[in-house]
């Protein structure tokens, strides 16, 4: 579609970063068009309405960018998942694992509760590693997962196979 030939115009591919042998999707230029912004705000949040989603959640920190406009839009509370050690309250903690080593993800856990939709935005879906691990946090949290919308999907790296168990049914849009 032309909205989706807009935004693929805007992703600019970086070779050889952050290490040698990987092509980066860098989305600042369609940060820096806003009728290319506004056109994937606007389709992230009609996602969040079709999924019924309560809550986006955005995952650090281009997942932020992109997710509180979307939280806005459709008329949602926003509610960030990070790095450990950010969010200064009671949060619940999951650990993934990395190509080399682990990383932690935290969310303040009064933010979700029982009965919450959420719909988890990022940038880029790669290993799905990181949204696995997001998806099992919300769960634990006692809440549900509306959807997954991300812009890009590289597909080559098999995420989505990855994704299909914990996301149990919800679905997986990638722009
Ligand atoms: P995964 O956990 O392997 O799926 O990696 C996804 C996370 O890494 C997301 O939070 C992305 O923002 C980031 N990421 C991976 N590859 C890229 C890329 O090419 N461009 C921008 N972000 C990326």
């Amino acid at each position: 579609t032309g909205i989706q030939e807009l935004l693929l115009s805007r992703i600019r591919d970086v070779a050889d970063y952050p290490e040698p042998g990987v092509m980066f999707k860098d989305i600042t230029p369609l940060l820096a068009d806003p009728a290319a912004f506004t056109a994937l705000t606007d389709t992230l949040s009609e996602i969040a309405t079709n999924t019924g989603a309560t809550k986006v959640v955005g995952l650090e920190a281009r997942g932020f960018i992109l997710g509180a406009p979307v939280a806005l839009r459709a008329g949602l509370g926003f509610i960030p998942v990070r790095k450990a050690g950010k969010l200064p309250g009671a949060t619940l903690r999951q650990a993934y694992d990395l190509e080399y080593g682990s990383a932690e993800i935290e969310v303040h856990a009064e933010d979700l509760a029982a009965g919450d939709r959420v719909l988890i935005v990022d940038d880029v879906l790669a290993t799905g590693g990181t949204a696995e691990a997001a998806i099992h946090l919300i769960q634990r949290a006692g809440a549900e997962v509306s959807g997954l919308a991300v812009l890009m999907e590289l597909g080559f790296l098999q995420g989505r196979a990855r994704l299909t168990p914990a996301l149990d049914g919800a679905p997986l849009e990638a722009l």
